[in-house]
């Protein structure tokens, strides 16, 4: 066992040892940060062999963000040679590669090292972490980088290990598997599923889209970038600047938040309006249109941003399929209705199991707390970064953070400057410890509970938004309140111990 994490003198300044857990989009934003200050002792542990998390795992064909790309890029590194308003997933994963090499983060992640448990030590104050193969080490602080969509969900379907051809979820796509001329369905109507289809539109020989609940889908025209544009964007930064921080785009993201916490609010009004216009105009065929037609709200689930999902369904080789599964047949999808889509080819795009966080791994903090027991039945962090009794853990994008239709790194770069307030105390020697004092936990939960019944999220369907008591977990203020809140740590808040 390594004991490099040294026992805090009181009023000492320190060398802090920091564990942060994956090489994501969050895990990476910590390292670079840590490394640039040069003053703590950085490990990022790694489970994979390659860093990237979202962007590793996802590969499916038609991966987008829908997050302009400008806007999805780290505040200190815009990257001028973005292809398009909008980035294919490959160039993303690329976008972070390069990154790590640009700021030299390789050597500090241990790839391949899947952490089980997170044990704080009472005595020693400090966490030790042990990995699948035993190895165990200590640190003073945790960063919990884990990410929030990344543990598959596998449906529970009647027959699935019976099917004769290929299956596999979204998140695991085998590249392997041949797609062009064969008979594909795809199950699952999230923001993957529709570009799954979209993409595979016309190459599939016959592409059944799976759907047991239609989406409302926002119209996003997506254009690539010319040479000419992305030499000026090299030339004049200030050029992206506006397109991520210009009031169109910020603009965009006040109205969304606004509409996502007051359901008849105009904002919210025009976004029904546009939705429905979209669906009036694009799809042809009455019946095909009514069966396409939402019976909830636009954006209670996560609002589907597309430009071509409308045409590509309408393709004589596609056919949506809207209804509910029966069971899954050697050969095909079994319908409720009874019909059968025989199918090669079946792509689970089921979604995730949303509230893992930090899970499977088993944290246990001051005095033996248990993470699992704290979160059941559902997870829960201030302001998506704090926990009573698990002093010096934070996490980028935990529970209850904003997660929505704008850009998870904003949310990430505020997190982390405001987990760097926390460490401060910790490294000149004013404190050993950092905890969340339990009543603001439960203050903030009492008030995130009654906002979040009032949001859109809440008006009636059936989404990953909700926690496993039927609640919103996501944050449920403006994006304003957010940077508001995220900006400075209250010292109330917390308890600095010695
Ligand atoms: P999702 O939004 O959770 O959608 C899962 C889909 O699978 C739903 O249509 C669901 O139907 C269906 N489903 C689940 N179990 C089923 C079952 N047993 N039988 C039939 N259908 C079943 O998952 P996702 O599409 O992977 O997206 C998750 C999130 O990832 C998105 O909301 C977004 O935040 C993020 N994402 C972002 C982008 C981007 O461009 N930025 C792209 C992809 C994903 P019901 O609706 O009826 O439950």
């Amino acid at each position: 066992m390594s004991t490099s994490a040294q026992t805090p003198a009181p009023g000492v300044p320190r060398r802090l040892r920091i564990a942060v857990i994956g090489a994501g989009m969050a895990g990476i934003l910590a390292a670079i940060r840590l490394k640039a200050s040069a003053e703590h002792e950085v490990v990022v542990f790694e489970k994979a062999d390659r860093i990237g998390g979202t962007w590793r795992e996802n590969t499916y064909p038609g991966l987008t963000c829908d997050v302009p790309a400008h806007a999805y890029t780290y505040s200190f590194a815009p990257n001028p040679d973005w292809s398009s308003y909008l980035a294919p997933g490959p160039e993303i994963q690329r976008y972070f590669e390069a990154l790590v090499r640009r700021y030299g983060i390789a050597p500090l992640i241990r790839f391949g090292c899947a952490i089980e448990s997170c044990r704080f030590d009472d005595e020693g104050r400090r966490w030790t972490i042990t990995d699948s193969a035993g190895r165990q080490d200590d640190f003073d602080v945790v960063i919990a980088a884990t990410g929030v969509l990344h543990h598959p969900n596998t449906p529970v379907l009647p027959g699935l290990d019976d099917f004769a051809g290929e299956c596999f979820h979204s998140a695991r796509w085998d590249h392997g598997v041949a797609l062009d001329g064969r008979r594909i369905a795809v199950i699952g109507s999230g923001s993957t599923g529709v570009q799954i289809t979209s993409a595979l539109a016309g190459r599939a020989a016959r592409l059944y889209h799976i759907q047991r609940t239609p989406q409302w889908i926002m119209p996003m025209p997506n254009q690539p970038y010319t040479d000419a544009q992305r030499a000026a964007f090299r030339a004049d930064p200030g050029l992206i600047d506006e397109i991520r921080y210009g009031d169109h785009y910020t603009g965009l993201v006040r109205r969304f938040t606004r509409a996502i916490i007051d359901a008849d609010s105009p904002e919210m009004l025009e976004i029904e309006a546009i939705v429905r216009d979209n669906l009036e105009r694009s799809v042809r065929d009455p019946a095909l249109r009514e069966a396409l037609r939402p019976n909830y709200r636009a954006a209670c689930k996560r609002l589907i941003y597309s430009s071509d999902y409308y045409e590509k369904i309408q393709h004589p080789d596609v056919e949506a399929v809207v209804g509910r599964i029966e069971c899954i047949e050697p050969e095909g999808v079994r319908m409720k209705d009874g019909s059968l889509k025989p199918a090669d080819v079946l792509v689970l795009a089921t979604g995730f199991q949303a509230d893992r966080f930090v899970r499977p791994i088993k944290v246990s903090g001051r005095d033996g707390a248990d993470l699992d027991a704290q979160w059941s039945p559902s997870p829960s962090a201030y302001l998506g970064i704090a926990l009573p009794d698990f002093p010096n853990f934070f996490m980028i994008n935990g529970p209850t953070g904003p997660v929505g239709n704008f850009s998870l790194i904003d949310i990430a770069e505020r997190q982390w400057a405001y987990i760097e307030q926390l460490l401060a105390p910790l490294a000149r020697g004013e404190c050993a410890l950092v905890e969340l004092r339990a009543e603001t936990l439960r203050d903030y939960d009492r008030r995130r509970i009654a906002a979040a019944r009032r949001t859109i999220f809440a008006s009636g369907c059936a989404s990953w938004y909700l926690d496993a008591t039927g609640v919103p977990a996501s944050w449920p203020w403006s994006y304003e309140e957010f940077v508001d809140c995220t900006a400075q740590p209250n010292p109330a808040d917390y308890l600095f111990m010695a």
